[in-house]
C-alpha cells in the first residue's frame, strides 16, 4: 500500500471571500487554542500510521500564522509521526501574508512547497470575489517565493466568473506563465447557495457563464496551458512535467491512506472514510472532552469503492489502469461497458493508452458525467 499523506486544515481566514463555503473562522483569537487541541489531536494518533509522503497544510489560511506558529505545528508533526525520507511538504498562502522573511522560516522549517492564492491578476475580478489582496501583491508573493529560495511553486487560479472575459482569463494566464510556476490550479468558480455571491446570484443581480461559454473556458486553459509545456494531469491541475504534480492530491484520488486533522477535515483508510467536526468549536469541545472530533464514519464496501474510483479515475489524465482495476474489483470494463464505452470512444471522450482508459481533454471537461458509464 502506498504511504499515507498527513492534511492540516487551519481553520482561520482574516475576512471571508464572497465566494467560499470552506469552513474557516474570522475570529483569530481562538488560534492559540486551536493549536492546543491540534496538538492534542496529534497526540491520539501517534504511531497509528505508516510514515507519511506527504504533509499538506491547508485551510483557511494557514498564512496568517506567525513563523513561530508554523514551526510549532511542524515540530509536532515530527515528534508525533514518522516522515518517509524527502517528503513533499506543501503550504497554502494568501499573497497579502507573503514576505520574504516569512517565506525564509517557512523554507528553514522544511516547507518545500507553496500554493499561492492569487486567483486572478485582474483586479475587478478580485473584488468581485472578495478577496483580500490585490493583484500587485499577488505580483510580489511570487517574486518573494522566488526570491526565497522554493523551487516547487503551485499558483491558485479561478476562472468562470460573472464578467469575466475572455482576454481577462486569457491575461492572467499569460501572467501566471511568464513566472514559469512548477505548478497551476484553475478552478472552475462554483457559486454555493449559501455564500455571500450565491445569494446574490438567487437575486437576480447578476448571471453565470453559461454550460458552453464555461466549456471554451475550460478548453481555451487547457491548449493554452499544455502548449506552454504544462502536463494537464487532473481537471483542475497543471503540472510543469509529471515531477511536479501534486504527490499529496494523488493520494486522494487513488485511495490511499491519508490522515486529516483540524475542523472538517477528512480522514481515509482501508475503506473507512471518518471527518471531523466542522464548527471550530465542537472541535475544540471534543479534545478537550479527551475524544477524537470525529463527526462521523462510514465504510466503503466493494461497489462504492468502485464507483469512486470510476469517478476520481475519470478526472485524472492518466485514467483508469484497466489491469489494475481489474485486479482491485473482479471488473473487466472493457468487457463489461463494452458499447457505451465504445461510444465513448467515437465521441473522442476518451481513448485506450497504455492499458488505461483515459479521457481526452473533451472527456476531462465533462469528466463527473463520463464516471456514470
Ligand atoms: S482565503 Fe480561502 S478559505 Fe479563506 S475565505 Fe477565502 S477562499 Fe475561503
Amino acid at each position: 500500500m502506498n504511504n499515507p499523506g498527513l492534511y492540516i486544515h487551519i481553520p482561520f481566514c482574516l475576512s471571508k471571500c464572497h465566494y467560499c463555503d470552506f469552513y474557516s473562522s474570522t475570529s483569530t483569537s481562538a488560534v492559540p487554542d486551536f493549536l492546543d487541541a491540534l496538538s492534542e489531536e496529534m497526540e491520539m494518533y501517534r504511531d497509528r500510521f505508516d510514515p507519511f509522503e506527504t504533509v499538506y497544510i491547508g485551510g483557511g489560511t494557514p498564512s496568517l500564522l506567525t513563523p513561530q506558529q508554523l514551526e510549532h505545528i511542524l515540530k509536532r508533526v515530527e515528534e508525533d509521526f514518522r516522515l518517509t525520507s524527502n517528503p513533499e511538504m506543501t503550504i497554502e498562502a494568501n499573497p497579502a501574508d507573503l514576505n520574504l522573511s516569512f517565506l525564509r522560516s517557512l523554507r528553514g522549517n522544511g516547507i518545500n512547497r507553496i500554493n499561492i492564492g492569487v486567483q486572478s491578476f485582474d483586479e475587478k475580478v478580485l473584488n468581485f470575489l472578495g478577496r483580500r489582496h490585490s493583484a500587485r501583491q499577488g505580483v510580489s508573493a511570487v517574486e518573494a517565493t522566488g526570491k526565497a529560495g522554493f523551487d516547487n511553486i503551485g499558483l491558485d487560479l479561478i476562472y468562470g466568473v460573472p464578467g469575466q472575459s475572455m482576454e481577462s482569463w486569457l491575461d492572467t494566464l499569460n501572467r501566471a506563465v511568464a513566472f514559469l510556476p512548477e505548478h497551476l490550479s484553475c478552478y472552475q468558480l462554483t457559486l454555493e447557495p449559501k455564500t455571500p455571491l450565491g445569494r446574490r446570484f438567487q437575486a437576480g443581480e447578476f448571471s453565470v457563464p453559461g454550460e458552453e461559454l464555461q466549456y471554451e473556458f475550460f478548453m481555451k486553459t487547457s491548449e493554452f496551458l499544455e502548449e506552454t509545456g504544462y502536463l494537464h494531469y487532473e481537471v483542475s491541475n497543471f503540472a510543469r512535467g509529471k515531477e511536479h504534480a501534486s504527490r499529496h492530491n494523488q493520494k486522494y484520488w487513488d485511495h490511499s491512506p491519508y490522515l486529516g486533522l483540524g475542523p472538517s477535515a477528512h480522514s481515509f483508510r482501508n475503506h473507512q472514510r471518518w471527518w471531523n467536526h466542522r464548527s471550530l468549536l465542537q472541535y475544540l469541545d471534543a479534545i478537550e472532552a479527551g475524544n477524537l472530533p470525529v463527526e462521523e464514519s462510514e465504510i466503503l464496501n466493494g461497489e462504492q469503492l468502485q464507483l469512486e474510483a470510476l469517478y476520481l479515475g475519470f478526472r485524472t489524465k492518466r485514467g483508469i489502469c484497466l489491469h489494475e482495476f481489474k485486479t482491485r474489483f473482479g471488473c473487466d470494463l472493457l468487457t463489461e461497458k463494452e458499447e457505451i464505452l465504445g461510444k465513448l470512444r467515437e465521441e473522442g471522450l476518451v481513448s485506450i493508452q497504455d492499458g488505461c482508459l483515459s479521457p481526452t481533454r473533451a472527456g476531462l471537461a465533462i469528466a463527473d458525467r463520463l464516471s456514470l458509464v
